[in-house]
């Protein structure tokens, strides 16, 4: 924990699990729902820092964050990205795309290319109760 650091300060989003070493967070993000992060607990900047059984676990929860976004978002892709350049503490996104997302094909955090019509992203944000249940049993089971 560190108060310099954004992941460590504030979620950006709401905790929907908390394991031993790793928690997942669904992100605040409008334009994104279904958007997670998976973030190890320790502070830690890089994969290699981890060892193997630690990456395991981490990436474990990853592939289980990423089945339970594709089973309820039904997204047209799965972004996975581990970025880290602002904040040194390891996590990974696990973002749903969309052909019509605001900057499909290029990355989220690229400049906005359109904006989603309103009424899909309510219909999206509409399965964010079903997605937090399905991202907690897939998890349960994990530690
Ligand atoms: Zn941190």
């Amino acid at each position: 924990m560190r108060i310099d650091c954004e992941l460590c300060s504030l979620q950006g989003g709401e905790v929907v699990h908390v394991a031993t070493h790793w928690h997942v967070v669904l992100v605040d993000d409008a334009g994104y729902p279904g958007f997670c992060r998976v973030i190890w607990n320790g502070h830690v900047q890089e994969m290699t820092d981890l060892s193997l059984a630690e990456r395991n676990s981490l990436m474990a929860a990853v592939w289980q964050v990423e089945a339970a976004v594709r089973d309820v978002m039904q997204p047209h892709k799965i972004n996975l990205a581990s970025l880290g350049n602002m904040v040194p503490h390891v996590h990974w996104h696990v973002i749903p795309r969309f052909e019509d997302d605001a900057q499909f094909p290029a990355p989220v955090w690229a400049q906005a290319q359109r904006a989603t019509a309103p009424e899909i992203l309510v219909q999206r944000t509409d399965l964010l109760p079903t997605l937090r249940t399905a991202i907690r049993a897939r998890l349960a089971s994990l530690i």
